[in-house]
């Protein structure tokens, strides 16, 4: 039976907790697969058996063979892997971590706006979706992309095509900037990112000068044009690795920074501040914890469900971004 959202998940006393290796190695007999998003905390992620953006999870889910998935993210991404993993029984540790950017855009005004854009164009826009956005928000558009991937789905694009982007306005924002094209954007943001303060951000870099800045695609343009580079959290991940001995001012979210400092730790990271208060964690990803994890994989539930109508259509955009190299 579907699991209502909202269900709370009892949570075990702190002492019966194993430590991640053994979370890691009793999921792995029980035929469990966890994948963990980079925006989780550092025990989640060390409990995980792949750590990833979006597009990398997306992937392994799509390759995984795993008869169970706990996929430790926010409520989209757990819905994404059981669109490419049906037989799965994907399960979140909190079913209420959700997405102020997925929020942003509902269905049902998508719909009408294709609609309303349609009629005004005298002819269908191609919807590109941000993988950040709910699976019936999916099934309504034609292709997928991550902030690693954006600029290549769109150049992909034919140029006549009026391009209808959703959620994020930054990404899209971005995105018409690197690649010229005009499009119609969605003013849906992301509440971790949208706090970036750009007179935060400049007093930091002058707090360290000669470090390199890099902001995230869904930065308000004002914080990604003081930045250096703009990169997802993989081109992100790509750049530190080659680095030795650089410090680094980052404009994401700040577990992000756990994954940087083990696996390219000869560099200095330093988390940009929001506007408002000194980190930019996810409240979201947040409500996943240690202690919820392993009650979920107990009980492999909360499970996700995605009615087959809009997994069908949703899977058709999402394999068309896996198409796009
Ligand atoms: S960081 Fe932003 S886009 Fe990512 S899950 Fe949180 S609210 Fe959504």
């Amino acid at each position: 039976m579907e699991e209502p959202r909202g269900t709370p998940v009892p949570v075990l006393p702190a002492r019966d907790l194993p430590e991640p290796e053994e979370i890691r190695r009793w999921a792995t007999e029980q035929g469990i697969l966890i994948l963990a998003h980079s925006y989780q905390d550092g025990f989640l992620q060390e409990s995980a058996h792949f750590v990833g953006d979006s597009l990398e999870l997306a992937r392994q889910a799509a390759e995984a063979r795993a008869e169970a998935i706990c996929f430790c993210g926010v409520h989209f991404m757990a819905e994404t892997a059981k669109i490419l993993c049906p037989e799965a029984t994907v399960f979140v540790p909190d079913l209420e971590a959700g997405c102020s950017l997925a929020d942003s855009c509902r269905a049902e005004d998508l719909e009408r706006y294709q609609g309303h854009l349609s009629r005004k164009l005298g002819r269908r826009p191609v919807t590109v979706a941000y993988i950040n956005c709910s699976a019936a928000v999916k099934a309504l558009s034609d292709v997928i992309c991550t902030s690693g991937n954006a600029r290549k789905v769109i150049e992909s694009i034919p140029e006549e095509e009026t391009i209808l982007f959703v959620p994020d306005q930054h990404l899209g924002g971005w995105l018409q900037e690197v690649t010229g094209r005009d499009m119609v954007l969605w003013n849906g943001s992301c509440m971790v990112h949208e706090l970036f303060s750009v007179d935060t951000l400049k007093a930091l870099q002058a707090e360290h000068p000669g470090a390199i800045t890099l902001a995230h695609p869904e930065c308000p343009k004002a914080v990604r044009e003081a930045a250096d580079h703009v990169l997802g959290t993989a081109g992100m991940l790509r750049m530190v690795r080659k680095a030795r001995g650089l410090t680094f001012i980052v404009a994401t979210e700040a577990n992000m920074l756990y994954r940087f400092r083990k696996e390219a730790p000869g560099n200095t990271y330093v988390a940009a501040p929001g506007a408002s208060c000194a980190c930019n964690l996810c409240p979201h990803m947040q409500r996943n914890t240690p202690e919820k994890l392993w009650e979920a994989l107990q009980l492999r539930a909360p499970a996700i469900e995605v009615p087959e109508e809009i997994r069908v259509r949703a899977r058709r955009a999402l394999e068309r971004m896996l198409a796009v190299r």
